[in-house]
């Protein structure tokens, strides 16, 4: 990855979920450049999340380009996918987090894929990475234990640990109340300018659109760089 490489390059993307004949996505072109934070809005069912997983390598598309990180991803063997996977951060709207773990150890794990790192280290950065959110009282705390707007910033420590390029985020704040999800949101852009970090980022809340560089919207699997009047 050079500096001024594209980070996402999707073009003339059509898919359809299996079994379904007509395509949820149709003909989407998109480009993120590094360290840029794009929106995304729209309708509900108009393919936001199908977007994003496949630029996030968790789903496999067929027709058209998708490129991330340097990877073609359409045609791709799984290894390819999988590498995607390991260098892009990603955060849902249900903070996904594993209620059997602490707060520290639901990042470690996170932090196992790459096996260069041992168990000291790991705790070491998932520690730091949890005082950088503000989280440095809850280290050992359980999902349950903690807020919603404290979950969803573990959440994003543990999207932001392993120094992804990309980090994509459908929907972070839909579950969380007004202070919370904008204290999240500005959290996530500031970790993320400190890392230099590229942001792709599913929102419908519009007290947020001031902080990307770029609004884009999607319509019935079209992407438009604007919301139509
Ligand atoms: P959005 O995130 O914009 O709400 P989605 O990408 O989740 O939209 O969904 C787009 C369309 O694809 C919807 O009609 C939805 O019902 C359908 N869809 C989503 N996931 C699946 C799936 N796993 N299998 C079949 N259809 C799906
Ligand atoms: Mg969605």
């Amino acid at each position: 990855m050079t500096e001024n490489q594209s980070i996402v390059e999707v073009e003339n993307l059509y898919f359809s979920h299996p079994g379904q004949e007509r395509p949820v996505l149709r003909g989407i072109t998109l480009s993120l450049q590094h360290g840029e934070i794009v929106l995304m809005t729209g309708p509900s069912g108009s393919g936001k999340s199908t977007l994003l997983t496949i630029v996030g390598g968790l789903r496999h598309a067929r027709t058209g380009r998708v490129r991330v990180l340097g990877e073609d991803l359409v045609g791709s063997p799984a290894t390819t996918l999988l590498k995607v996977r390991r260098q892009s951060g990603y955060i849902f709207q249900h903070h996904n987090l594993l209620e059997s773990l602490t707060a520290v150890q639901n990042i470690c794990l996170t932090l196992e894929l790459d096996g260069s790192l041992d168990e000291e280290t790991r705790q070491a950065m998932a520690r730091k990475m949890l005082d950088s959110v503000g989280l440095s009282a809850h280290y050992d705390k359980h999902p349950h234990q903690l807020s919603g707007g404290q979950r969803q910033r573990v959440s994003i420590a543990r999207a932001l640990v392993g120094r992804p390029h990309l980090i994509l985020a459908d929907e972070p704040t839909a579950s969380l109340d007004k202070k919370s999800g904008q204290e999240c949101v500005e959290l996530l852009k500031n970790l993320a300018q400190e890392q230099n970090t590229t942001i792709l980022l599913v929102t419908h809340d519009y007290r947020i659109l001031d902080m990307a560089t770029r609004v884009v919207y999607m319509e019935d699997g079209v992407l438009q760089a604007e919301k139509p009047q």
